[in-house]
C-alpha cells in the first residue's frame, strides 16, 4: 500500500518505498547470474534421457578427430543406411541435440520448451548451399531460401512474440556480387550513399543508377536489383509478422556490403524500433570503427540502431586469406585482443544506450567471463540489466548453464536454433562443430555439471 506514497522530500516517483524493493530484488538477481551457475538452476527441468545425450554428445565432440571427420562419416553413413535408418540414428542423437525441428510441429515444441524456460528462439533457417550451380539455378535457389525465410518468419510470429530470425546474406545474392560492391566501399560518405541507394530501391522497386557502382556489368546491376527486391519481401514480411531480422556477419571481404544492406533496411523498415540488426565481429582489428561508422550513420539518418555483436566464426580462413593473397592480418593478433575488442565494443554500444540513443544489442557469447563483466558494466551504468535493449544469445544445445540463470534473473536471452532437415543441416552441424570448437572443448564444464546432475538424480531415485 505505502508502495504509491511519493517522496516527502523530493516528491518523485521512484522515491516509493516499492522502488528500492524492486531495485534490491533486481541486485538479487544479478547476485542469481554471479552465484547461480550451478547444476541444478542450469538443468533441473531437463529431462533425464536429454542429459544423458548432451553429455555423450558433448564429450564425443570435444575429440579432435571426430569432429575433423564427422562431415565425411555422416555423408557416407547416409549413402550406406539411406534417409530413413540415418535419420533414425541422428535425429535421437545429434539432430536433437542442435536443431529446433524440420516443420512446424518440432519447431513449436522446440519454441514450447524455450519459452517456458523464459528463453526466445532466434531461428537460423537453413539456406540451399551449391556452389557449382549454373547463375540461373543461383537465381533459383536464392528464390527458394527467399521462400523458406517467408515461410518461417509466419511460422515465427505464430509461435513466439519475440523472435528473431538470422539472415545469411550469401544465401539471398551472389558471393562474387557482394564481394564486388564491397571494393567500392572504400570510406563513409561512400558507404552512406549506397545505403541511402539501396534504402530507394527497397522502398520503390528500382535501383537507380549509381557512379559509385560503375564497374558493375549490366548483368550484375540487374542481378542487385533482383536481390534488393528479395529483401525488400523480407524486410516487408519482418514489419508485418513483428518478427526480427538479424543479418549475420560473413567474411571480411564481404562485410561492408552486408552492413550496407543492413543500413539500408534499417532505413526501411526501423522507423519506430530496430526491427533489422546488422552484426560485429569482435575479432577484427576494426571492430570500434566499423561500429563507430554504423552509429554515426544511424543517428544522422535518423533509425533506430540493433546490432548483434559476436567475436567471429571465420579465423582460420581469413587468417589463411590474408597469408595467400600477401595483405595484413585483419584479425586480432591473440585471443586477449579479441576478448578486449569485446568489451570495448559493448561498452561503447551500452554507453549509447546510456545517452537515450535508440539502439537494442545482443551479445551473442558463450563466454561466462565476458557476460559477468558485461552485466558489471551494465549495473555501473545504472542501466536496467531486464531492459529489451539489452539482450544476450547463445547457440542452442550447449552452454545451457550461461543461458539458464541468465533467463532465471530475467536478462532477456536467446538460443540460436538451425531449422531444417537432417540432410540440410549436415554441414551445418559440421560447420558449428568445427568454427565452435574453442566452446565444445570449454563445455567440459558444462559436462562436469550434467554429470553432477545426473549422479543427484540417481542419489535420488535410490
Ligand atoms: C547467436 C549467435 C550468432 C552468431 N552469429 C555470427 C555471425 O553472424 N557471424 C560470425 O562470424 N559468427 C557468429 N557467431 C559465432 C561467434 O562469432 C563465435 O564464433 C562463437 O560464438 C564463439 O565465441 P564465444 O564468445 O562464444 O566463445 P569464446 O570461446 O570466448 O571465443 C572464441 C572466439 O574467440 C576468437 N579467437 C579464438 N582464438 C583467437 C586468437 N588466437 N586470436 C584472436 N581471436 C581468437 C574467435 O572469434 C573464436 O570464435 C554467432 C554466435 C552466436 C551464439
Amino acid at each position: 500500500m505505502a508502495k504509491f506514497i511519493p517522496c516527502s522530500l523530493c516528491d518523485s516517483i521512484v522515491c516509493y518505498p516499492g522502488f528500492y524493493i524492486e531495485v534490491i530484488m533486481k541486485f538479487y538477481a544479478i547476485l542469481d547470474v554471479h552465484l547461480l551457475m550451478d547444476h541444478r538452476t542450469s538443468f533441473r527441468d531437463k529431462p533425464t534421457l536429454e542429459l544423458m545425450r548432451a553429455l555423450f554428445i558433448l564429450k564425443l565432440c570435444s575429440y579432435d578427430t571426430f569432429v575433423n571427420h564427422s562431415l565425411q562419416m555422416m555423408t557416407t553413413a547416409e549413402k550406406i543406411l539411406g534417409n530413413r535408418l540415418f535419420g533414425l540414428f541422428m535425429r535421437p542423437t545429434f539432430y536433437n541435440q542442435f536443431i529446433a525441428g524440420d516443420d512446424r510441429k518440432s519447431l513449436a515444441v522446440t519454441i514450447g520448451k524455450l519459452t517456458k524456460a523464459n528463453i526466445h528462439p532466434m531461428i537460423a533457417c537453413m539456406m540451399e548451399e551449391d556452389l557449382t550451380a549454373s547463375e540461373q539455378q543461383q537465381e533459383q535457389k536464392y528464390n527458394n531460401n527467399l521462400y523458406r525465410i517467408i515461410t518461417c518468419l509466419e511460422l515465427l510470429s505464430s509461435m513466439s512474440k519475440q523472435a528473431c530470425l538470422q539472415v545469411k546474406v550469401t544465401g539471398i545474392m551472389s558471393p562474387k556480387l557482394v564481394v564486388k560492391i564491397c571494393e567500392k566501399i572504400t570510406d563513409y560518405e561512400t558507404q552512406k550513399k549506397l545505403a541511402i541507394l539501396f534504402a530507394d530501391a527497397l522502398k520503390t522497386g528500382t535501383l537507380k543508377k549509381s557512379s559509385i557502382l560503375n564497374t558493375l556489368s549490366d548483368n550484375e546491376y540487374l542481378a542487385l536489383e533482383r536481390a534488393l527486391m528479395r529483401f525488400a519481401q523480407i524486410g516487408t514480411a519482418s514489419k508485418i509478422e513483428g518478427v526480427r531480422i538479424l543479418i549475420d556477419s560473413e567474411f571480411v571481404s564481404m562485410n561492408h556490403t552486408l552492413n550496407t544492406i543492413a543500413m539500408a533496411m534499417m532505413i526501411a523498415y526501423n522507423n519506430e524500433k530496430a526491427l533489422i540488426w546488422c552484426t560485429i565481429q569482435c575479432y577484427l582489428k576494426s571492430a570500434l570503427d566499423i561500429i563507430t561508422e554504423l552509429f554515426n550513420m544511424a543517428k544522422e539518418l535518423k533509425v533506430c540502431f540493433g546490432v548483434k555483436i559476436v567475436r567471429g566464426a571465420y579465423m582460420e580462413q581469413e587468417r589463411k586469406l590474408a597469408k595467400m593473397n600477401n595483405y595484413p592480418d585483419p584479425i586480432n593478433d591473440t585471443y586477449l585482443g579479441t576478448e578486449e575488442m569485446y568489451l570495448r565494443v559493448v561498452d561503447f554500444v551500452l554507453e549509447q544506450i546510456k545517452g537515450s540513443f535508440k539502439c537494442t544489442v545482443v551479445m551473442a557469447t558463450h563466454n561466462e567471463t565476458a557476460i559477468r563483466v558485461i552485466l558489471q558494466k551494465v549495473i555501473d551504468l545504472e542501466l536496467d540489466f531486464q531492459s529489451p535493449q539489452i539482450n544476450f544469445a547463445q547457440l542452442y544445445g550447449m552452454s545451457e548453464q550461461v543461458t539458464m540463470p541468465l533467463a532465471k534473473s530475467g536478462v532477456t536471452v536467446f538460443k540460436s536454433i538451425p531449422y531444417g532437415t537432417i540432410t540440410e543441416t549436415l554441414p551445418y552441424l559440421y560447420r558449428r562443430a568445427t568454427e565452435n570448437r574453442s566452446i565444445i572443448k570449454g563445455a567440459r564444464k558444462e559436462r562436469e555439471m550434467l554429470w553432477s546432475e545426473l549422479k543427484d538424480r540417481m542419489k535420488l531415485k535410490f
